[in-house]
């Protein structure tokens, strides 16, 4: 079974979410927003051991707690980015834009790119590069269960900040068409912030998709 914790975490109330194959007991965790001892200790009460981290994308509140996570594992976890997001990675995230510091963790070693396929014990994801609210955003996409983490794509109502450095209104406008439009309705979205939605709620109800 493909067993999701998702926590709530740090001074922007980022989601963060800590997915196993409950059956091979291996864990990945997506976007380890703050409090990363306490992710890897919800693993451990599980049994999970986690070997890598994935990241949507490089914004502080999504890195901010792989320092702790990589600290209090052995071996450290291996980081997943889209090479277009290291610059901002390398910037903290562009912490300091909010006046913070934040231990951004291991260098990621692994490239993401558009079409792959990240494995989770038996589970495939497929990685979908979604741009606009940053340059190397993507998107995991598990094709078996039905859902997709997000990020600061879409959210339930509302869609992802275009302002900030790297971001555009129109580029993530066509990332949402191409890359969550085109996914079944009954997929669940796990988005960066705010409630679980799926694909059919955002294309009936999302203000910003009619
Ligand atoms: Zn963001
Ligand atoms: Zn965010």
């Amino acid at each position: 079974m493909l067993s999701i914790v998702s926590f709530t975490l740090g001074s922007v109330m980022t989601n963060s979410y800590l997915v196993a194959d409950s059956d091979s007991s291996e864990a990945v965790v997506i976007d380890p927003a703050d409090k990363g001892r306490m992710i890897v200790g919800e693993a451990g009460k599980h049994g999970w051991h986690i070997g890598n981290i994935w990241l949507t994308h490089a914004h502080f509140d999504h890195i901010a707690g792989a320092g702790a996570v990589a600290d209090h594992l052995n071996p450290p976890p291996q980081v997943a980015l889209h090479p277009d997001d290291y610059p901002l990675w390398r910037m903290q995230g562009g912490a300091m834009l909010f006046g913070m510091r934040i231990d951004p963790g291991p260098e990621p070693t692994v490239d993401l790119k558009h079409g792959m396929a990240m494995h989770l014990g038996k589970y495939d994801f497929e990685v979908r590069h979604a741009p606009g609210h940053t340059r190397g955003h993507v998107i995991f996409y598990c094709a078996d269960v039905g859902v997709a983490f997000c990020g600061d794509v879409i959210f339930q109502g509302s869609i992802g900040r275009t302002d900030l450095p790297g971001g555009d209104y129109d580029t993530l406008i066509q990332s949402i068409r191409t890359e969550i439009l085109t996914l079944p309705d009954e997929t669940r979205l796990l988005s960066g912030h705010g409630p679980e939605t799926t694909v059919g709620q955002e294309r009936l109800n999302n203000p910003f998709l009619s």
